[in-house]
């Protein structure tokens, strides 16, 4: 009875988002609307603006690559317990829904013309953008990483995808007894609490298969992000002796021939795998259009629509954007970036006013084992007088240790977050 309530107001609520749009008046031709990524944040806008839009919308979505990785459970594959095929997923299911997926890399954006320039094919028209590209790495910041040669030496794996897989056969290959380091950049960078979810994952496998290795995580910032008190009793408990923690390492630099890490105070370190994860700000393309605002890193948009604050007509969502206050930048946050955003780009062109109290969550498992999870969780809502999301108070929180019953819960999260945004 409950539920059977819960679903006839979220049909309710879909028919609010749709009402007037969901059928086109007779000869009018549909909406362009254009998606430029297929990550957490596009793929999801795609699915929503289709689901809510039908026929009164065309979606095209530009992607680079051929199939969806998931950076959430990546870090289990370099533990071993999953393997690439467990987090990958086709696009051949929002095609099915009318969606044209386009694998192409979209080159420019010209806000004035409207219009998006592509590698391959014809450029594309659109009434809206939607630009969720995730990140990209500065690598001139750490000189030794200049070269191709030395990316594919040093992994930083903080996209899902080939370097996930290269980032694995390195540790596999490194002998009992070897220093596998991982290198985290000043915050704030893509999901807080993965570094050392990625540490948990190495030190398990070590635990198995080479139990004389270690972990070394050089913290460029000066404690533990997220979920400081469960990974340190992992490290101290589970992992004593495997994994060792220092604050405070800010990279500068990396010798990739030798795999030495160059710091900005401490001394050097000379490990057998060096995963350095060099800073990081909005991807290529967010720079290519302009708008990129803060720090010379991130997109500012206004939070009720996810509209660039400097182009019109482009809206940014996912890990590219400046974030509210205590927002992660996260799969989950990116994915209700998207749903707001496809209501309120489905007002707009209509001329229908948007939403004026949006609210959105976030929870984030981490594994400490290959079957063990912890979460934290929170509730993020438009506050009108600070113009931005404020935390709920009382809302979300942590989980008190890592669990079996967890871990399931983190692998159903996945699974029915793909289904929300691949489906
Ligand atoms: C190891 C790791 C573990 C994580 N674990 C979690 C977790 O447990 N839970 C969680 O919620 N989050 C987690 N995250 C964070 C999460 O992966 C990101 O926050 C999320 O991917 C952001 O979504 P996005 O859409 O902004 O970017 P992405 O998901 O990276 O999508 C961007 C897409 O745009 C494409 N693209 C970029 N430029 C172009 C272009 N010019 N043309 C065409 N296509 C382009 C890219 O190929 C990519 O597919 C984790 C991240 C890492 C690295």
């Amino acid at each position: 009875m409950q539920r059977r309530s819960f679903l006839t107001s979220l049909a309710a609520v879909a028919t609010a988002i749709s009402g007037g749009f969901a059928t086109k008046a007779s000869g009018a031709e549909p909406k362009r609307v254009v998606v430029i990524g297929g990550g957490y944040g596009g793929a999801t806008a795609a699915r929503y603006l289709k689901l809510w839009g039908r026929d009164a919308i065309s979606v095209t979505m530009i992607e680079t690559d051929p199939s969806f990785v998931s950076c959430p459970l990546s870090n289990l594959v370099l533990g071993g317990s999953r393997e690439m095929r467990h987090i990958t997923v086709p696009y051949t299911r929002l095609a099915r829904r009318g969606i044209d997926v386009v694998r192409d890399t979209a080159l420019a954006i010209d806000p004035r013309r409207r219009e998006v320039r592509l590698a391959r094919g014809a450029p594309v028209h659109y009434d809206r953008l939607v630009l969720s590209p995730g990140i990209g790495f500065f690598f001139d910041r750490i000189p030794g990483l200049g070269s191709a040669e030395a990316q594919q030496k040093v992994l930083h794996a903080w996209k899902a995808g080939p370097q996930t897989a290269a980032l694995r056969a390195q540790i596999e290959a490194m002998p009992n007894g070897g220093v596998f380091a991982i290198s985290i950049p000043r915050a704030p960078y893509r999901c807080p609490p993965a570094p050392y979810e990625r540490a948990c994952q190495g030190a398990w496998y070590f635990k198995r298969a080479k139990p004389r290795s270690k972990v070394l995580v050089l913290d460029g910032n000066e404690e533990v992000q997220s979920k400081k008190a469960l990974f340190t009793r992992a490290w101290a408990e589970d992992y004593r002796g495997i994994v060792e923690y220092r604050p405070d390492y800010v990279l500068i630099d990396v010798d990739a021939r030798t795999l030495t890490a160059k710091f900005e105070t401490a001394e050097d370190e000379r490990v057998d795998v060096l995963n350095a994860i060099p800073p990081h700000g909005a991807a290529a393309i967010a720079h290519q259009a302009g708008v990129v605002t803060a720090n010379d890193a991130w997109c500012e948009v206004d939070f009720l629509t996810f509209e660039s604050v400097k182009a019109k007509g482009i809206h940014v969502l996912g890990d590219a954007i400046q974030v509210a206050p205590l927002m992660p930048k996260s799969g989950h946050m990116a994915n209700q970036h998207a749903k707001v955003a496809a209501a309120a780009i489905l007002a707009l062109l209509r001329d229908a006013p948007v939403n004026l109290s949006p609210t959105m969550n976030n929870t984030c498992y981490s594994f400490i084992t290959d079957r063990e999870a912890a979460h934290i969780a929170s509730v993020h809502q438009w506050n009108a007088e600070q113009k931005t999301f404020l935390t709920v108070p009382g809302s979300g929180g942590l989980s008190q240790a890592a669990s079996v019953v967890e871990g399931e819960l983190g692998f159903a999260w996945a699974q029915s977050i793909w289904d929300d945004m691949l489906s």
